[in-house]
């Protein structure tokens, strides 16, 4: 088992620490359908993207199904 040679002060611990804060996602209105998205992503609701669709939203989309190629 590593054991540590020296102790790590409260101080160096909490500055380690002072990156590891998770920062809310920024998400943008989709200029077509106006759902929040993530920025730089095809719009999960209506898969357009730059304001041309790029992903076929036509029927019911199975994403449960694993086995889809
Ligand atoms: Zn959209």
């Amino acid at each position: 088992m590593a054991v540590q040679q020296n102790k790590v002060s409260k101080s160096r611990r909490n500055n380690r620490r002072a990156h590891d804060a998770l920062v809310a996602a920024n998400p943008n209105e989709c200029t077509n359908c106006g759902e929040l998205k993530r920025p730089h992503h095809v719009c999960p609701s209506c898969g357009h993207y730059d304001d041309r669709e790029v992903v076929a939203m036509t029927g019911e989309a199975d994403f449960d199904d694993e086995d889809a190629a």
